[in-house]
């Protein structure tokens, strides 16, 4: 098998503005042709050397030798017909696949980025858990999502970033937070860190170093259940860190940062959500300063179970609300185009079952 050019070339979308600088010194390029790539790629969104007009021809040759902008290929674009969501199946040059959104919504353009090909944390509602780890992204792989995402807004920005799409964030955390940093970075992509969403599934030693990096980027914390028993079975990780672990960590991280936490917690009927289920959540988080998201459960194959009624989710939310506990709902947008995480993947690498005739009931 022949191995790709590409993959024998250095992805600049690996290095930060600063490293990539010290790539071309180190090569003998002159530093300056660095920033003006910077400002191609993050300013104008242009990643072919070919078409950077201000750089001399000898050099353009050079580059497309020696280096790569790897924003991988558009192997599917979905948009949905309720909210112009735009997903994408971006296809890397391993033939490894990961989703990502674009959500227009007002004057934000959020975009949702995966962090892993698949997830090894086996969630039973999820379908990246359920169809299971390949590797972790580069950091110029997470980077190329937002790049690609960003092509599909109509202003050409991004005002927002949440880590929600495949994969475990914390479990490729060198490769995240690099990502963040770029995110961050004013010659690149310029997001404050208040508007990086990072969500995890609750890896507590994880939490506990992102206290440390004294950066101001929202938590979120995928809950879905108030105690032990029901969150292990809808999340194995939990036999892991427990419960009472989870929170002791989600306490320290409000206490050093001075933020809140953001607790997802998802909705599925006859498992999580009756009115018992929502007075022992409000009591889990009663001394926990946060806010609660609930998602009504995007339902797949493996797991039939349905989302509650229009009025059990508001019933479920007014507990929280009386108790202090501020809770909003996130109807998951794009439902047509199969929007809950790693089920885009999943169907072009064409092992997707078809959904059951009949659904579990309570
Ligand atoms: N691994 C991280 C981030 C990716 S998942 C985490 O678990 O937090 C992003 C969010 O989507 C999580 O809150 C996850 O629990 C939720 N999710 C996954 N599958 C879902 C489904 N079928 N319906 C509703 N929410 C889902
Ligand atoms: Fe992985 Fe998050 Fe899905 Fe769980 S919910 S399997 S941690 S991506």
């Amino acid at each position: 098998m022949t191995t790709p050019a590409s993959a024998t070339r250095i992805n600049l979308l690996d290095y930060d503005p600063t490293a990539m600088r010290e790539l071309f010194g180190e090569r003998g390029i002159e530093k300056y042709r660095a920033d003006q790539i910077t400002e191609w790629i993050y300013r104008r969104g242009e990643y072919v050397f070919g078409k950077m007009n201000n750089l001399p021809a000898d050099l353009r040759a050079r580059l497309v030798s020696e280096f790569t902008i790897d924003v991988g290929e558009i192997a599917q674009r979905s948009v949905s017909k309720d909210d112009k969501s735009v997903k994408l199946l971006i296809k890397f040059n391993d033939g490894e696949l990961v989703e990502t959104v674009m959500i227009p919504r007002k004057e934000r353009r959020t975009v949702c980025v995966s962090s892993q090909v698949g997830c090894k944390f086996g969630c039973v509602f999820c379908a990246s858990g359920q169809a299971g780890f390949a590797r972790d992204l580069k950091t110029g792989e997470i980077v190329a999502q937002v790049l690609r995402a960003r092509d599909e807004s109509d202003t050409k920005d991004v005002s927002h970033i949440v880590f929600m799409g495949m994969g475990e964030p914390f479990d490729n955390y060198g490769e995240v937070l690099a990502a963040i940093r770029r995110l961050n970075d004013p010659k690149a992509f310029e997001i404050g860190a208040r508007k990086i969403t990072v969500s995890t599934s609750g890896l507590v030693p994880k939490i506990e170093s992102f206290c440390e990096k004294g950066m101001q980027i929202e938590l979120s914390v995928s809950l879905h259940g108030a105690n032990d028993e029901v969150r292990s079975k809808l999340m194995p990780i939990n036999r892991k860190y427990p419960v009472h672990d989870l929170m002791q960590a989600c306490k320290e991280y409000v206490d050093k940062t001075g933020r809140i936490v953001t607790f997802e917690y998802l909705l599925a009927k006859g498992l999580n959500a009756s009115i018992s289920d929502a007075k022992e959540l409000a009591m889990l988080l009663r001394t926990v300063h946060c806010k609660v998201n609930l998602i009504p459960l995007n339902p797949i194959p493996e797991f039939p179970y349905e989302r509650p009624t229009y009025p059990e989710i508001l019933a479920f939310q007014d507990v929280l609300v009386r108790n202090e506990i501020p809770a909003t709902v996130r109807f998951s947008r794009g439902n047509e185009i199969n929007a809950a995480c790693g089920q885009l993947r999943r169907m072009a690498k064409g092992s997707t079952t078809p959904m059951p005739s009949r659904k579990k009931s309570a």
